[in-house]
């Protein structure tokens, strides 16, 4: 007897059923049978005997079958630990044989008795006895064969035509073979793979549950459905679900025509109409379903001569807006905590409801692949020069920028697409970074497309071409460049949104800010709560029209004289600037870097743009020319940029300074309380932060006298060179914060350019030569120990200083618990990444 119970067990109120050893649906069942559910007579196997099931040692089916009453039919269904991770189809009738269809003709008439017995012999046949699966498909109606005899007596000769047997007609041992190949096609290798790919270990098992059937088909008033109490897309409260009268299983789902709806309906008959007691007890026993599982359940129910049944609850099936939409609900019902409301939602999730995306169910005509840079969907023309952008926007077209890649004078083009395309580049490639800011659609590194901006084409990898003007569509989510118009879906930043985001506040432990260069960044931030900027990119201010040519002039400068003069006309416009980003942020943290970029960077390219540029300046060609060339480097990202320009020439910083202090005054005075935060960019000596320092204190000093007021600001370096991190320590002494740049921090401890890198990325993760895109995901082994080695010298050093990260890996929830856990004050990163972010360290944190 003891042995008989180890193998199954009655799911009753107080029996020992556990997820770990039963599966969730066995589990599942028992909460509900707890809550006096009307759910049929079920046994469960637990894991152990289904694993002893597929070796070969089978329970006594002649007892279970006895146990659940002679002639009683039931079914079988998995039950997995979790049930995403699938396990094998249900069955169906277990039992039905000869004898049992003879009576049943007299009970439920031919028709009825005929369909069940049917559907068992074709599962049998496909799933159990393995038999093609061509040979027992349904057939459609046939008015020859009213009743389907003749369609069941086929079926029957076809198995043993195949089988050379007779159909099993003894029910212990159609159970004991129904059981034996569900253990054994969970060991399979398709269904290992399948699983693991959702997350399953190695050794999950299967246990499965025998239940004694309703039979949805025969007497009057019978059929089956399957219900659900919120909309699967929105996660709003919605009853949705369909009936089928004389129908078993979920074929109510799969039903077109003759399915029934729910709840009334103008456009046809509903359950509501026919059982409008049935209906109101399934509403009823859904909100105690709800209540008790703590969770939005789709139940599967039965009625059986208008008695209801319920058979099974799954969790409802939902997309990323419904998910989070339905934990908010729940924590506002009470039925869960806001701490689990927060747990529950998956923040790479949230990306999707940021920006409009892809239909999950279009049809996709995929042209070509890159790294998916910066999310959403977007459709547009495309075009293939940053002007061309321009001039389409002013039109009002909607357009996709496609480049080999971008550089800063694409920016305003940038600005006027909907999505951009390069073919080079990896995910700090400038197109990348500059997209993720503007919350655009980016690919990049989609080697496999040819562009051809002198032609204006695009060859896709199978020869198909699209000229400036045809409509693609851009996913930047999943990197895909895809043809003509599938369906988008919008974002959806409703108030659950908002309403999680402000619980994940509460919980978490490390401020988040985000990377604007801009007004409309910073207003971005804002709107998604960043607490201030961490990472002002000034550099990104002088591409503006009226800039460009002053900061050539500058760069063409004859000595410091000439330069200042230049550098006077571009103070106004940048204290102009900052003016605009302190108003916005209204006295949270800026923090603004010094000038970053290797000059040769706001330089024409072109032999047109060289030849305007020796006009504007009313220079000769070959004066314009060899100023170029003077500045052109091998290796420009390690070249003369960064703090190696500001000690050169001092005057860009002095200006930067100027009008960054001189804003500070300004809207201090205006009503909101300044402290502006200055950081200086590829420091990698002390003494390069020390004599910024002493230059940036006394334009301080000069501006406090001029201004006549005081003003506090704080001094930061950021820590984007190795040799940077392991000296942190003497770094730390002149400054108020480290801001860790692991953008170049990546490129620099790998030796690998973030530009270049997309050439074999996709290859070096496909090889496992590295786990992930370390320019994606933050490399904790390498560039991390430089992280942990950088904050712990520069915290010995100066116990009160900041730190924080304002590299792309800011947003990354994997790289947020790095800097959590290496004692971090903040992280900073693109303002659309910002709510991720958020909800990451709340869940860290809880
Ligand atoms: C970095 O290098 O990580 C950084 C934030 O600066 P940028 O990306 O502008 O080089
Ligand atoms: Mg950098």
């Amino acid at each position: 007897k003891n042995a008989k119970t180890l193998e199954f067990t009655q799911i009753t109120t107080t029996a020992p059923i556990a997820t770990k050893r039963h599966g969730g649906r066995a589990k599942c069942l028992q909460r509900l049978v707890r809550l006096d559910m009307p759910i049929p007579r079920t046994l469960a196997l637990s894991f152990d005997a289904v694993a002893g099931i597929a070796a070969g040692i089978l329970p006594d089916t002649t007892a279970m079958m006895r146990d659940f009453g002679d002639g009683t039919l039931v079914s079988v269904r998995p039950s997995s630990e979790d049930p995403d991770w699938g396990g094998p189809r249900a069955v169906l009738n277990i039992g039905m044989n000869d004898a049992r269809h003879a009576q049943m003709e007299l009970s439920v008439g031919k028709a009825s008795a005929n369909a069940l017995y049917l559907r068992f012999i074709q599962a049998y046949a496909v799933h159990v006895a393995r038999l093609d699966a061509d040979m027992f498909e349904d057939q459609p109606f046939d008015k020859n064969d009213p009743d389907g005899d003749s369609a069941l007596q086929s079926a029957l000769r076809a198995y043993e035509d195949e089988t050379d047997e007779k159909f099993p007609q003894d029910p212990a041992q159609q159970l004991a073979e129904v059981l034996r190949s569900m253990a054994r096609a969970w060991s399979g290798t398709t269904a290992r793979l399948l699983r693991s790919a959702k997350g399953a270990p190695e050794d999950a098992g299967l246990g499965l549950v025998v239940q004694e059937m309703a039979l949805g088909v025969g007497h009057d008033n019978s059929g089956s459905g399957v219900i659900q109490f919120v909309d699967s897309e929105t996660g709003l409260p919605q009853i949705t679900g369909r009936y089928k009268c004389q129908s078993q299983g979920r074929d109510a789902l799969g039903a077109q025509r003759d399915a029934l709806f729910l709840n009334k309906d103008p456009r046809g008959d509903s359950l509501q109409d026919m059982l409008p007691e049935q209906f109101d007890r399934l509403v009823e026993l859904g909100g105690m379903a709800r209540r008790s599982l703590r969770e939005e359940m789709q139940i599967e129910f039965t009625i059986e001569g208008g008695v209801l049944h319920i058979l099974d609850a799954v969790r409802v099936n939902r997309r990323a807006r419904a998910a989070l939409r339905i934990a908010v609900d729940l924590a506002r019902d009470d039925v869960i905590a806001r701490e689990e409301a927060i747990m529950r939602i998956n923040p790479h999730s949230l990306t999707e409801l940021l920006h409009p995306h892809v239909d999950p169910l279009a049809e996709r005509d995929i042209l070509a692949r890159g790294i998916g840079a910066s999310p959403g969907a977007a459709l547009g023309r495309i075009v293939f020069s940053a002007t061309a952008a321009q001039a389409a926007a002013a039109k009002g077209d909607a357009v996709i920028l496609v480049r080999r890649e971008t550089s800063p004078e694409d920016i305003r083009g940038m600005h006027a697409s909907v999505a951009v395309v390069t073919e080079k580049g990896g995910m700090t490639s400038h197109a990348a970074v500059i997209a993720r800011g503007l919350g655009l659609p980016c690919i990049v590194g989609a080697f496999d497309l040819v562009i051809n901006s002198k032609d204006k084409t695009l060859t896709t990898p199978n020869n198909r071409r699209f000229v400036e003007g045809d409509l693609l569509t851009v996913d930047g989510s999943l990197g895909e460049v895809l043809a003509g118009e599938p369906k988008l879906l919008d974002a959806a930043l409703d108030d659950a949104f908002t309403t999680l985001l402000d619980w994940a506040d509460d919980a978490r432990d490390i401020d988040v800010r985000a990377n604007a260069d801009t007004p409309s960044d910073a207003k971005t931030a804002r709107r998604f709560a960043a607490q201030g900027i961490g990472l002002c990119r000034t550099e990104h201010m002088f591409f503006e029209d009226d800039r460009l040519t002053v900061m050539r002039e500058m760069i063409f400068a004859n000595g410091p004289e000439d330069r200042r003069a230049a550098l006077d006309r571009l103070m106004p416009m940048q204290r102009a600037d900052f003016i605009e980003l302190f108003e916005i942020m209204k006295g949270q943290s800026v923090c603004i870097r010094l000038f970053d970029p290797p000059l040769h960077e706001f330089l024409p390219s072109t032999r047109e743009g060289i030849h305007e540029l020796a006009e504007a300046l009313d220079l000769p060609l070959s004066t314009v020319t060899a100023r170029i060339e003077a500045l052109t480097e091998f290796n420009p990202m390690l070249g003369m940029r960064g703090v190696r320009l500001g000690i050169t020439i001092p005057e860009i910083y002095d200006m930067q300074a100027r009008a960054i202090f001189e804003a500070a005054v300004e809207v201090t005075r205006r009503g909101d309380t300044v402290v502006p935060e200055i950081m200086i960019p590829l420091v990698s000596a002390q003494k390069e932060a020390e004599l910024v320092k002493s230059r940036i204190d006394s334009v301080a000093a000069a501006v406090r006298f001029t201004e006549g007021v005081d003003f506090t600001f704080r001094l930061g370096v950021m820590v984007e060179t190795p040799r940077a991190a392991l000296r942190a320590g003497d770094i730390a002494l002149n400054t108020d914060f480290l801001s860790f740049g692991t953008n170049d921090l990546t490129q620099m401890t790998y030796g690998l350019s973030r530009d270049d890198a997309a050439r074999f990325m996709f290859d070096y993760v496909r090889l496992g030569v590295y786990a992930e895109d370390p320019f994606h995901v933050l490399d904790t082994d390498g560039v991390g120990e430089l992280l942990t080695i950088g904050a712990e010298r520069g915290r010995a050093a100066r116990p009160q200083i900041v730190l924080g990260i304002c590299g792309e890996h800011g947003g990354n929830p994997e790289s947020i618990a790095f800097c959590r856990r290496a004692g971090f004050d903040y992280v900073s990163c693109s303002p659309y990444r910002v709510p991720v972010a958020r909800l990451a360290a709340a869940q860290l944190a809880i």
